[in-house]
């Protein structure tokens, strides 16, 4: 076993609140960490739509045990109580490389010096952040995808410097939440995941944009040829168009013309994807 049963999740904004949620309803005794009353006050709402969905969608949630993890979640907007008796504080704040270095400066004043820290972040390399834990060796990323409970790998990711004892206990972690570990051997922008992902996006929305193809069918041969359920225009919508516009909009000349495009003929329009009830496709 990982020996982790203390988890402390810092943000609960769209993933720390999954994050935090699926430990718990993992058995993990979870506190989960926000800035504000307010910030608590929308998480508590969060916490209560993911315990519908869990009973909606998750095998055995219907049980009250959706309801049993929603009600032993701790909130709490005390940074030094939220870490006090954490085994692993998982980090799920913006994806601002600076806010997240002096979130782990200011934990590590404040946890046990046998505690794991974990980011969550997307774009940032362990390494960038891994100086400001103060704790080198027990830093490393671990990154999920949204929709957790059914998107359920965990990316584990550690630094030259990351002890291959606690990287070894992370993966085991992730098995334990029942997430299925995808052990990355080096460092590597995107993980596998996005690696894969950000590629084939960027190529659907070439042929999309450059008047080759209409999305659903660049959806169709994607689904079609792969045996995929779903092809690159409708993962859009999943995602949303926003987060990869702003990627796009910090990209080269030819990304940011792609962005622009997503911008004026969809974003503009309110098509911003499934959450908004219509993208590519209406829903
Ligand atoms: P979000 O904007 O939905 O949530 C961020 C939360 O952090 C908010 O609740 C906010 O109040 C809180 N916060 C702000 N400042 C804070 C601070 N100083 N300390 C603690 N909490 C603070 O963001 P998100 O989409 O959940 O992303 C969070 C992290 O997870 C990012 O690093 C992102 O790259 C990563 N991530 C996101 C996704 C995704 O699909 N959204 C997937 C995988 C990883």
């Amino acid at each position: 076993s990982s020996s982790i049963q203390r988890v402390t999740v810092l943000g609960t904004g769209v993933l720390g609140a999954q994050i935090a949620f699926q430990t718990a309803y993992s058995g993990k005794q979870v506190t989960a960490y926000d800035i504000s009353q307010d910030a608590l006050t929308t998480a508590r709402a969060t916490f209560d739509g993911l315990a519908a969905t869990y009973v909606k969608e998750v095998q055995g949630a219907a049980d009250g045990k959706a309801q049993q993890t929603r009600d032993g979640l701790t909130l709490t907007a005390d940074l030094a109580a939220a870490v006090a008796e954490a085994d692993l504080v998982i980090e799920a704040i913006p994806e601002v490389l600076d806010l997240k270095r002096e979130t782990f400066a200011k934990i590590n004043d404040l946890a046990p010096a046998s505690t794991i820290f974990a980011t969550n972040s997307s774009t940032l390399l362990p390494s960038a952040i891994s100086d400001a834990t103060g704790r080198e060796d027990r830093f490393l990323a671990l990154h999920f995808a949204n929709q957790i409970w059914r998107a359920n790998t965990a990316e584990v990711m550690g630094t030259p410097k990351t002890d291959p004892a606690v990287f070894d206990r992370v993966v085991e972690f992730a098995r334990e939440i029942g997430m299925v570990p995808i052990p990355i051997h080096k460092e590597k922008a995107g993980y596998v995941l996005n690696s894969l992902l950000v590629p084939l996006l960027g190529a659907a929305l070439e042929l999309a944009a450059g008047g080759y193809a209409e999305p659903k069918d660049v959806d169709n041969v994607w689904r079609i040829a792969t045996g995929s359920p779903v092809g690159p225009f409708q993962l859009y919508d999943i995602i949303g168009l926003i987060t990869p516009y702003n990627i796009m909009s910090h990209g080269d000349d030819d990304a940011r013309k792609l962005g622009q495009w997503l911008k004026v003929n969809y974003i503009d329009k309110g098509k911003t994807g499934i959450a908004a009830g219509e993208g590519f496709y209406k829903y």
